[in-house]
């Protein structure tokens, strides 16, 4: 199998252990990353802090990327512990209950604004931040869902937002491809955890993911993780601009 020994690997987006971030964060350390691993607030930091001590993180450190102040302090601390990066996680998404409850048409401004800045843009600001300290090259994956491609009843105004973070995919491995920075976003089923619990009638989503899949079966945090290890690894260097189902099939059924 492929190794990752020696790579450094910042991971966002933890937030317990059914975290598709902590799934990611747990095969890139079995394949020999050293991990920083972040987490949103004071709240989060007793449910984040004990799994990043078991994956032996180096870095454990704050991160809401709402606060400029606080991604620009993260990559200071990786750059004096570390000085590179090798692999960037981007797991997370928000949206405010309101406008993800609502038909698209009506999302507000704010709303929309918002989803966008925390979804998607972000993952521009960490891929900036991290550009530099690549200079070997690098791996930049995100967290799609194929509601960006079809209309996924109940998932609304986060599928335009994940349409917009699978072209942002496209157009910055596009854009870093001659510097050996991959851009892939990894795009799993539904699987039950805290962002997917505000949406609503998501055992709905479940039960007919599961039916539907060729496999029968849903998209686990290991499968994803196992993915994002390979995507991370000098194996796959020429892959870039992927958006990856890991979904068991369910998106090739009509
Ligand atoms: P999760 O709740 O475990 O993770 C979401 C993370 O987003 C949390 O760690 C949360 O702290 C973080 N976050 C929210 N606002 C933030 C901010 N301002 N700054 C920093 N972090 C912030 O749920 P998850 O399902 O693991 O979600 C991870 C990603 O996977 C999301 O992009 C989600 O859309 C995507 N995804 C989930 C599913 C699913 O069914 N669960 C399917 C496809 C894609």
């Amino acid at each position: 199998m492929f190794s990752l020994s020696g790579k450094k690997a910042l991971v966002v987006g933890v937030a317990n252990d059914q975290s598709i971030a902590y799934g990611c964060a747990s095969a890139l350390r079995a394949q020999g990353a050293d991990l920083a691993i972040t987490y949103l607030n004071d709240r989060a930091e007793k449910y984040v802090r004990p799994l990043a001590e078991k994956l032996d993180a180096e870095i454990i450190e704050p991160l809401d990327v709402s606060m400029p102040e606080q991604e620009a302090a993260l990559f200071d601390v990786i750059r004096d512990t570390w000085g590179t990066l090798d692999i960037l996680v981007h797991s997370i998404a928000f949206c405010p209950k309101e406008d993800l409850h609502g038909r698209v048409i009506d999302c507000s401004a704010e709303g929309f604004k918002l989803a966008m800045d925390i979804s998607v843009h972000s993952y521009l600001r960490l891929i900036r931040l991290a550009e530099p300290m690549m200079a070997q090259g690098g791996t930049c994956l995100t967290v799609s869902f194929y509601g960006s491609e079809e209309v996924v009843e109940d998932y609304n105004v986060m599928g335009p937002v994940k349409a917009a973070l699978e072209s942002v995919t496209r157009y910055v491995a596009a854009e870093l491809g001659d510097k050996m920075i991959s851009v892939n976003a990894l795009s799993p089923g539904p699987l039950a955890t805290r962002a997917a619990s505000g949406i609503a009638h998501f055992d709905e989503m479940l039960a007919d993911a599961a039916k539907r899949a060729p496999t029968h079966q849903l998209a686990s945090i290991e499968d994803i993780g196992a993915y994002a290890a390979f995507l991370a690894s000098e194996e796959a260097r020429n892959v870039t601009g992927a958006i990856v189902k890991i979904d068991g099939g369910y998106s090739i059924m009509g």
